[in-house]
């Protein structure tokens, strides 16, 4: 999937040079129009000089394709499950996620947070939802977070592995056309490892990404009980499974700052998942290369 992402973003630069290129061409054409006055024969220069003109916020941003962000994780974690990284862990790292949104209402409160805390985090979005509020899934990149698929109706029926592409390519497409983002990162729903879906995830090398620390607030607890779960699993390397949508998030929008305070306290420091899994690939090199020191 990487690969063929990577491939589709060459495809896509190429077009982005082509049409900077021929703007670049228009403003030298513009300037010998404007100098011999023969602006009938340049009608087509003349329309690229009225474009030009436009402040650039009314610019059409279609004509001008966006170079694509790609979210993606090391070639080891590509077609596996992960629920933590693997002691040693080389910081005291811990990765906030939250799934199910994006969701009026929560994922605002939920980003401003953040904002505050100056934390970013990974948010595993349902397809329908980043559909319907695109504005919001828009808001999540633009603040530095990292955005994973979440399939697109959230299901937990058994699906044969046309259903399983149609449920992970929608919220691909979705993503994509939301906010120019390209993801490897998967999460199945409920965790579901068995129905189809994360098969096809797995296939297509997505990362399947669970979680160590279940904050259990889609059963809605009191924010103290809520707090305590969280805090009870948490680890380095470890992902702490949160919701911002899917139904009233008031709870966990609540904890979230007596949690982050909680783990600061405790001398965490908070990563997106692509940056928490990069710190489980330095483990192993660093032993080998100790190994190497004392001779071994
Ligand atoms: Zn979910």
């Amino acid at each position: 999937m990487a690969k063929r992402w990577l491939k589709s973003a060459g495809i896509i630069c190429i077009p982005v040079a082509v049409v900077l290129g021929s703007f670049g061409i228009g403003h030298v054409l513009m300037r010998d129009t404007d100098k011999h006055q023969i602006q009938s024969k340049y009608a087509a220069v003349l329309s690229a000089q009225a474009i030009a003109k436009k402040p650039s916020s009314t610019l059409d941003v279609k004509s001008v394709a966006p170079k694509p962000i790609i979210f993606s994780v090391l070639q080891k974690f590509q077609g596996i499950v992960t629920s933590q990284i693997q002691p040693p862990v080389k910081d005291k790292v811990i990765a906030l996620t939250f799934d199910d949104g994006p969701a009026p209402k929560y994922t605002q409160q939920i980003l401003e947070i953040l904002k505050q805390q100056n934390i970013k985090a990974t948010f595993f979005c349902v397809g329908e939802m980043v559909h319907y509020f695109p504005q919001l899934a828009k808001q999540e990149v633009a603040e530095g977070h990292v955005l994973g698929n979440h399939t697109w109706h959230h299901w937990l029926q058994k699906m044969n592995s046309e259903v399983a592409k149609n449920e992970i390519e929608s919220t691909a497409t979705a993503i994509f056309e939301a906010t120019g983002v390209k993801t490897s990162l998967f999460r199945p729903p409920y965790g579901a490892l068995n129905n189809g879906v994360a098969d096809y995830a797995k296939k297509n090398n997505y990362a399947i990404l669970m979680w160590s620390d279940d904050s259990e607030d889609y059963r809605r607890p009191s924010v103290s009980k809520l707090v305590n779960n969280v805090l009870r699993e948490a680890k380095p390397g470890g992902m702490v499974l949160m919701h911002d949508g899917g139904g009233n998030r008031a709870q966990t929008v609540a904890a979230l700052p007596k949690i982050i305070d909680a783990l600061k306290k405790r001398g965490y420091k908070f990563v997106t998942v692509p940056q928490l899994l990069m710190q489980q690939q330095t483990a192993p090199l660093t032993t080998a290369l100790d190994k190497l020191k004392k001779g071994a």
